[in-house]
């Protein structure tokens, strides 16, 4: 067993990320900056987008995050997200979810200007990765699909089951690995909660990805000898061992399932640092507007 290690292969892309910002900077004399919006507050939420506005420090972004009370209206968070969309200054805007129950995602992801929206969850963006066209890839897939290819993952002619259906996780990771492109080539099985026979379908995998949200949902009996892990369960307990009073499993059994597995992702430091560099790296191809070229 080999660990897929999110600490090695972000900080490696992250020195990348951080020579192309200075340089961005000299040309044109701004950072790349990207404003997260936080509703609320939610304790997973609150740390994701801290270390969101932390990294983007670190790689030499300007960073902003708009905080409101949960009170805040559907129709007050559109004409803030409006009011960004044209505000040159402003390269990619993301809004943490969840969001409180009386707004509606979908119409916040829509008000987005899909050429800020570096999360890749608006639908022209979602629309144009299903034709592979230029686009923001949804900030996870992304960085998955980063770590394989760091370490060089044969995919082609693997059979990848996917464990979730979500439209930030589990949908844009089946299109990305059916993808001909390396890592892609895949034959893609997509699970959720109606699958019949789970374990049955898993074991079949020879890439799995676990985006379920239940913690150690998947159990050695459900891993083929060999099969390359992706975890990107993050399930945060409350816990007396650690300073910040809780503790993150994934939805992998880590410590039964990782013997059967030729590579396997952590939690902590696994996918979930992936998806800041995928982040990172969209709101800079935002700022360099090689994406969207207008
Ligand atoms: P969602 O809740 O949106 O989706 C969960 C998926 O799991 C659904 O498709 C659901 O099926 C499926 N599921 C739930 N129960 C079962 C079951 N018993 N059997 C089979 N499938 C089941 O979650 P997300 O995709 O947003 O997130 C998944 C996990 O990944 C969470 O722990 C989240 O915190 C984490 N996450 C981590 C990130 C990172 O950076 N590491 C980024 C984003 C998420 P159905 O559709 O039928 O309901």
């Amino acid at each position: 067993m080999q660990l897929l290690d999110g600490k090695v292969v972000s900080a490696k892309i992250k020195e990348d990320i951080k020579q192309e910002a200075a340089e961005f900077l000299k040309e044109t004399g701004r950072k790349p900056h990207l404003v997260a919006i936080l509703v609320g507050n939610d304790g997973g939420s609150e740390t994701y987008v801290a270390s969101k506005m932390r990294n983007c420090e670190m790689v030499g972004f300007d960073s902003t995050n708009i905080r409101y009370g949960v009170e805040i209206t559907e129709a007050e968070l559109i004409a803030k997200i409006k009011e960004i969309n044209t505000d040159a200054s402003i390269d990619g805007l993301i809004v943490q979810l969840p969001l409180p129950p009386h707004i509606n995602p979908d119409k916040i992801t829509e008000a987005i200007d899909y050429r800020k929206d570096v999360d890749g969850f608006h639908p022209v963006n979602l629309g144009r990765m299903q034709r592979n066209l230029p686009c923001f890839v949804p900030a996870t897939p992304y960085g998955i699909m980063l770590m394989l290819d760091h370490y060089n993952i044969e995919t082609a002619g693997k059979k990848a089951v996917i464990v979730g259906r979500s439209n930030i996780v589990g949908s844009p990771m089946s299109i990305l690995l059916a993808r001909n492109t390396q890592p892609g080539n895949c034959t893609v099985t997509i699970t959720h909660s109606r699958t019949q026979n789970l374990r049955e379908e898993v074991l079949q995998g020879d890439i799995i990805v676990a985006a379920i949200g239940k913690k150690n949902f998947v159990t050695a009996d459900m891993i083929k000898d060999g099969a390359v892990v992706i975890d990107v369960g993050i399930n945060r307990e409350t816990s007396t061992e650690t300073k910040s009073g809780f503790k993150l499993y994934g939805d992998v059994d880590f410590e039964h399932v990782a013997p059967k597995t030729s590579w396997i992702t952590p939690v902590p430091g696994g996918v979930g640092l992936m998806t800041i560099i995928g982040l990172l790296k969209n709101t800079l191809e935002a700022a360099k507007g090689t994406i969207y070229k207008d």
